[in-house]
């Protein structure tokens, strides 16, 4: 077994001064320990279903869960203004495994956080050295401490509190996981409005989580009460995409000199471009 011979003192940027952009040995390790723990994470929301098509189904619900998870943690880091420098708050599992997840396509990462107008998360880095303390050396169990684990439940529950969320937020990801007693609120892309409340899964196929979803949407104010499956929610949020007088979501990589060597001039972007591209500029010089 690997033995850490010095342990990694912070989480820093990937840095093209230090070590030439090579990540060292204790990096590498961390990375792996990780990785183990993710499928760990994995055998225990499928442990005792031998079914492996049921498994595949209870693990593609939770995985469904965790993006929900992820995307309010980033709703509450805005809404609360939380300081990302030295930033401390310590993800549960699931959270972390689609942030992990999230960064392997950089630019749809990049894209994503300035297009939502927030890209001073882009500076954060994935918290490896603090995860990597969580996990242990031979099982690959994440188990953080439980001031760690309160401090992250507080920080969510204070965000869910101001937004009128009946939610509570529990840290060890609904284990054991049984996603037929979840349930999903559907908004519409375009004009936000409540459509209905979903299953995350059903026996035939039709809830959040299945291929086959489809349920009866109320009316709102853009469409008249009918059926409504994935395909109609992309095509909502396409149409909403259009209309929208927003930067479109690809223009955003030409803003990065990491991501593209073809920068647009300034005669080429608009507004919102132009005003988010010092500040990405200046993140970027590390
Ligand atoms: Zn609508």
């Amino acid at each position: 077994m690997y033995k850490f011979t010095s342990i990694l003192e912070k989480d820093e940027k990937f840095s093209k001064q230090a070590n030439k952009g090579v990540p060292t040995m204790n990096e590498v390790v961390a990375h792996l320990k990780i990785l183990f723990a993710f499928k760990e994470l994995r055998a225990q929301i499928t442990t005792g279903v031998s079914d492996s098509a049921h498994a595949e189904k209870l693990w593609q619900c939770y995985v469904t869960v965790a993006v929900r998870r992820f995307n309010v943690f980033i709703n509450a880091l805005i809404d609360q203004k939380h300081p990302l420098k030295n930033f401390e708050l310590l993800p549960p599992l699931d959270v972390l495994l689609v942030w992990h997840s999230f960064l392997l396509n950089p630019r749809s990462y990049y894209a994503n956080f300035t297009t939502n107008l927030f890209p001073e998360f882009l500076s954060v880095p994935f918290p490896l050295h603090h995860v990597q303390k969580s996990i242990d050396d031979t099982k690959f169990v994440f188990a953080p401490t439980t001031d760690e684990s309160d401090k992250f439940c507080v920080f969510m529950e204070s965000y869910l509190v101001k937004i009128g969320s009946q939610e509570r937020f529990t840290y060890d990801s609904y284990q054991p996981f049984d996603p037929s007693t979840m349930s999903f609120t559907i908004t519409c892309p375009v004009c936000n409005s409540e459509l209905g409340t979903v299953p995350l899964s059903t026996d035939n196929h039709t809830g959040f989580a299945d291929a086959e979803f489809a349920f009866k949407a109320k009316r709102c104010e853009c469409s008249q009460e009918m059926v409504v499956d994935h395909m109609e929610l992309r095509f909502r949020k396409f149409t909403n995409d259009v209309k929208n007088t927003m930067t479109l979501t690809p223009v955003f990589k030409y803003c990065s000199p990491s991501l593209t060597k073809r920068e647009l001039s300034m005669s080429q972007m608009d507004m919102k471009v132009k005003r988010l591209q010092p500040l990405l500029k200046q993140k970027e010089k590390f």
